[in-house]
C-alpha cells in the first residue's frame, strides 16, 4: 500500500489521531510517514488505541480539560520505529513506546518477523529482507 493511500485510510479511521495534524509547521505535516510499509501494520494498531483512548478520556469534558494529542514527526531512526508527538498523556507514552518496541522484531519493509541488522548503518529486517553481507555475521567476527 502506498503511503499516500495508508494515510488517507488512517485519517478517515482515526479522527481522534489526525484532528490537528496539520495545524503546525512541524516535520509530520511535512514529510509524513518516514519508514516503510512493513511497518504500516504497527502504526496501524497504534493510531487504533490512540483514538480509542482520546475517544473515552475526552468524552464530556470540556475543551480546557481535554487531552491534546499532535503527531509530530514518524520516522525510522537507527533501525527503529520512532514516533514522536506533542501531548498526550502516560497511557498514550506507553502505547508509542509499545509501537517502536513492535519495530524492532518487524521487517521495515515487508513485516515478517525480523531482527536488528547491519552494522553503522541499522536496519531492521527479516532474512529475505537483509543484505547478504550482514545475514550470518551477528558480530560474531568481533574479538576472534
Ligand atoms: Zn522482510
Amino acid at each position: 500500500m502506498s503511503e499516500e493511500n495508508f494515510l488517507a485510510e488512517m485519517i478517515e479511521k482515526y479522527p481522534y489521531v489526525f484532528a490537528r495534524a496539520a495545524d503546525n509547521i512541524r516535520p509530520f505535516p511535512m514529510f509524513g510517514i518516514e519508514c516503510g510499509s512493513g511497518w504500516y501494520p504497527i502504526l496501524n494498531q497504534l493510531f487504533a488505541c490512540i483514538n480509542s483512548h482520546l475517544d473515552w478520556i475526552n468524552k464530556g469534558k470540556d475543551d480546557v480539560e481535554k487531552v491534546t494529542f499532535v503527531i509530530a514527526q514518524i520516522k525510522e531512526k537507527f533501525g527503529t520505529l520512532r514516533f514522536y508527538y506533542d501531548g498526550g498523556d502516560e497511557q498514550i507514552h506507553g502505547m508509542a513506546r509499545m509501537a517502536e518496541a513492535m519495530s524492532e522484531v518487524t521487517c521495515e519493509v515487508c513485516g515478517n518477523p525480523g531482527q536488528l541488522r547491519g552494522r553503522g548503518w541499522l536496519y531492521t529486517a527479516c532474512d529475505q529482507h537483509t543484505r547478504p553481507e550482514d545475514l550470518y555475521n551477528d558480530h560474531d567476527d568481533i574479538g576472534n
